[in-house]
């Protein structure tokens, strides 16, 4: 059995090998078919309109944000039980963050507390909002889309956690994680413990043709270039300050690769999270809340020795980890004026979560020796 075992971690087959290797003999190198190929596969998965592929997840969030015209002088509402990139993508652009607690039940914000939060502010304090699929378990966008539509905000979602997550709406109709029809726009990030890897990778999916023509150019320092301009084939226009955040076709390659299996991987997150369901059940911790379409990125408990399950977890090559500190937390956070208390929610949530072992290729000895170890642990409570 291999140790140590770590919460996440991507699996390379030969296959994704033969097609990096096969990007590397091709005359572009970057900007080349791969790309299209796996922003094409991507869309067709979500079932998006337009997928845009860029540098990492937070290229995504950056440029969402600027595209979705968040600016100085804007406030956009976030959750504090997330990675500190969807929150930083707001202060990028010179907007001000605010942030909605979390229902303490999923650990993802709290739709409640988000429309008593608008329909006590003024008209126009807010532009936007950024819910995150936390964990993999799907925010239902639908409500998301109706508390928030007469208030006129934008709606970024973080799906990082949730590619192939899965909810229903009040229609009844089933509808994926990020594929925009409800938000603006969502983000997904291939760092390597999430789903599907690029090494370093990020995309962004819309249904907004518009919103996606801006996102390309933003992705390309701004520059727009016509099929045939009248000044000459070298002829660029540079319109607005964009940056480079292009996806290379080594990471297209090993991307549109890793995505033929993510359907299979997501019943195996799922396969394995229903193991952990049964096997951890009578234990006195809380699991993850239960759902249909829950994506699995993470399977995180909660329990009150969070501290000493996870030394002891390392002391046995178990390598855990806590998502996430409340952003609120964060020293640069609270140099902007937030402070420990502002979230109780959030902040009892992290005071015992912890995200055990979860990926497609855990093996079966490995998931029953952290199983094993989880139950040795609790003996001595
Ligand atoms: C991973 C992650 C990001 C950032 O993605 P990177 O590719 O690392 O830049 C943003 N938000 C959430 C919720 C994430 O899990």
């Amino acid at each position: 059995m291999k140790l140590p075992i770590p919460y996440g971690c991507q699996e390379i087959l030969p296959e994704d090998q033969a097609a990096v290797q096969e990007a590397l003999s091709q005359e572009l190198i970057t900007q080349g078919s791969y790309l299209t190929r796996f922003e094409a596969d991507f869309s067709a998965y979500l079932n998006a309109s337009h997928s845009i592929a860029v540098a990492n997840g937070t290229a995504a969030l950056h440029l969402s944000a600027l595209a979705l015209g968040w600016e100085k002088g804007h406030t956009v509402i976030c959750s504090p039980l997330t990675f500190v990139a969807s929150v930083n993508c707001v202060l990028y652009t010179g907007a001000s963050v605010d942030f909605v607690d979390i229902d303490p039940k999923t650990g993802l914000m709290d739709l409640q507390l988000l429309k008593e939060k608008l329909e006590s502010s003024p008209e126009g304090t807010y532009q936007g909002v950024i819910p995150v699929d936390y964990a993999g378990l799907p925010i239902q966008m639908d409500e998301v889309a109706e508390l928030t539509r007469t208030h006129k905000l934008n709606i970024l979602e973080d799906s990082c956690h949730a590619p192939g997550g899965v909810y229903v709406d009040r229609d009844g109709v089933k509808q994926h994680c990020g594929n925009g029809a409800y938000a603006d726009a969502a983000i997904f990030s291939f760092h390597p413990v999430k789903h599907l890897t690029t090494g370093e990778g990020g995309m962004i999916t819309t249904r907004n043709q518009a919103l996606a023509d801006k996102i390309k150019q933003l992705r390309v320092h701004g520059i727009h270039k016509s099929p045939e301009p009248p000044e000459g084939g070298w002829y660029y226009e540079m319109q607005e300050l964009g940056y480079n955040y292009r996806l290379n076709e080594l990471q297209a390659a090993l991307g549109y690769s890793q995505l033929k299996r993510a359907a299979a991987n997501l019943a195996l997150r799922k396969q394995k999270a229903r193991i952990y369901d049964e096997a951890l059940a009578d234990l006195p911790i809380k699991l993850p809340a239960a759902a249909e379409g829950h994506a699995y990125h993470l399977y995180v408990i909660r329990t009150e020795k969070r501290k000493e399950l996870y030394d002891y977890l390392r002391s046995q090559q178990i390598l855990t980890q806590v998502h996430y500190i409340p952003v609120n937390y964060q020293p640069y956070y609270q140099n902007l004026g937030w402070k420990k208390g502002d979230f109780p929610h959030a902040e009892a949530f992290y005071d015992q979560c912890l995200s055990i072992p979860l990926y497609p290729h855990l093996g079966e000895d490995q998931q029953a020796y952290v199983i094993e170890k989880i139950r040795t642990f609790f003996k001595g409570y």
